[in-house]
């Protein structure tokens, strides 16, 4: 027999969990992991920690914050971002279009000349690929220093072969007083990008630290939360998905289904792939989304903390294995011993390229990382670790607008809602994943008010004279 609840939630991630916060007894949430989070999650190695991926949440709009601080309480405290650039022609604040004042005075000289020129001549022509819209918006000076070698480095693959929108995270061409007063003025403290940054900062000692901690406060109030409930197919007809409880090939399945809507966070290839109605044509045209993994390499490290090192370091010299060093005690500085502290080191690839064997990059990651400094004499890993997020990065090719627009009203014909960062397959931070699931819960909840003690089944689940209900 199908178990039925009014919605169905695919997914435990943020998005997932902030629809089914407010959803409470008309909601199941299916989650394939063992705890709920998705990609903000923190691992522990001893007393030291580290998040998934980097996560510094800024809150986009006042209801939403509202909402995580009714449930965070004081947890949550101010963490305005200090990160830094580092290109072979010197070492900038991030973002780097607004502190020039970093590299050397020649470059320095030269990213100006060719922004002043797309500023005050700007080019006719529109970018029609990602390449061409890097160097028409910041020119071909700072592209070569940092936008070329560092988008290469991350995306791994040609630069005009991706699409010209869509990369939005850290794009923006701030106007040319602002880039002038950043290159003129070390001391001039341009206004960052996400400026206001939150973190959560425990007591000493708390069972838990790191990012984590909201999701653990939004999964509180989700009324059934299933862990280890991965959905292997849906039956978009029957309003119903199979699941497979627990782990191995051998587990149990069940079916649940739904009477009125159903939410999905999971990846939306994923979701096209198990829709056992999804056209071939589409269930083609899907597999072609292409996305990167990030191979996440904690080292937990005995010895003096770096100086300000900042929260975090971009690197764009290309024979340097990672992206991205992370400094988790800028963020919480109980999140090693006193006598130690915690790195996060970032490393991009295409996800159909083959996972790297662990003892060989993480010992590529400590010669890299000792070339750069961040290992002085006196240091002591005390502890490593590899693991996978994927899907980390969509990638935006020339043609997939189109596959991700006709997957999405393909599904919404269903009443079925593909939302968040993976499902909607784009970029998104975790405050705008936190505002798309409240906001989907809190429309359902206006169009569909609970009903007064009716349960009103579906006629497909009535059963007629002479049917049992398991072959009815
Ligand atoms: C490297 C990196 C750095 C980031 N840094 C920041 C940052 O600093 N600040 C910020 O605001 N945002 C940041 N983000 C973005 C943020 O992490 C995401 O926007 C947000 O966590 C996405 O939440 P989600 O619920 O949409 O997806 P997910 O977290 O991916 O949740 C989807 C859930 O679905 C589950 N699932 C998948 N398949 C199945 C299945 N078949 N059955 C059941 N369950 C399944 C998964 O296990 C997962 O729990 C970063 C992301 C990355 C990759």
């Amino acid at each position: 027999m199908t178990e039925r609840r009014d919605v169905l939630v695919l997914g435990a991630g943020l998005t997932g969990l902030a629809a089914a916060s407010l959803l409470g007894e008309r909601a199941t949430v299916l989650e394939r992991e063992s705890r709920p989070g998705g990609l903000v999650r923190t691992e522990r190695l001893g007393d030291y920690w580290f998040d998934h991926v980097v996560h510094l949440l800024y809150f986009q709009d006042a209801e939403t914050e509202r909402c995580i601080r009714d449930l965070m309480g004081d947890l949550l405290a101010p963490c305005p971002p200090r990160a830094w650039v580092e290109t072979t022609r010197g070492t900038a604040r991030f973002p780097i279009q607004l502190h020039l004042n970093g590299l050397d005075s020649e470059t320095c000289v030269a990213c100006l000349r060719d922004m002043a020129e797309l500023t005050f001549r700007p080019p006719a022509a529109k970018p029609t690929n990602f390449e061409e819209m890097l160097e028409l918006t910041f020119g071909k000076a700072l592209c070569d220093v940092f936008m070329f070698p560092y988008n290469r480095k991350m995306w791994k693959r040609p630069l005009n072969e991706l699409a010209p929108s869509g990369f939005t995270w850290n794009i923006a061409r701030p106007d040319f007083e602002k880039v002038l007063r950043g290159a003129v003025s070390p001391t001039t403290r341009a206004p960052a990008y996400n400026s206001a940054g939150w973190y959560p900062r425990p007591e000493e000692g708390a069972p838990v630290r790191g990012m984590e901690l909201m999701p653990i406060a939004l999964a509180e109030k989700a009324a059934d939360l299933r862990l280890q409930h991965t959905v292997t197919s849906v039956d978009l007809d029957d309003q119903s998905v199979t699941v497979r409880c627990g782990g191995g090939p051998e587990a149990p399945t069940i079916q649940v289904g739904y009477n009125e809507a159903m939410l999905s966070s999971l990846p939306l290839p994923t979701l096209v792939r198990i829709c056992e109605q999804a056209p071939p044509e589409l269930k083609e045209r899907c597999e072609r989304l292409t996305w990167n993994r990030v191979v996440s390499v904690a080292l937990a490290i005995r010895g003096p903390r770096p100086e300000a090192p900042g929260h975090w370091r971009y690197y764009s010299d290309e024979s340097m294995v990672f992206t991205r060093l992370i400094f988790m005690h800028e963020f919480d500085p109980m999140c090693a011993p006193p006598e130690g502290w915690s790195l996060l080191v970032e490393i991009t690839q295409p996800a159909e390229e083959p996972m790297p064997d662990a003892d060989t990059l993480i010992a590529r990651v400590l010669a890299d990382v000792a070339r750069v400094g961040f290992l002085p004499p006196g240091s002591e890993v005390v502890a490593s670790k590899m693991w996978e997020v994927n899907p980390a990065y969509v990638v935006f090719s020339l043609q997939n607008q189109q596959i991700i627009e006709d997957a999405i009203n393909f599904l919404e014909a269903y009443r079925v809602t593909s939302l968040g960062r993976y499902g909607s397959w784009e970029y998104s931070g975790m405050s705008s994943c936190l505002y798309d699931g409240f906001q989907w819960a809190a429309e359902f909840l206006r169009f569909n008010p609970p009903a007064l003690d009716v349960v009103v089944p579906r006629e497909k689940d009535l059963v007629r004279d002479g049917e049992t209900r398991e072959n009815a």
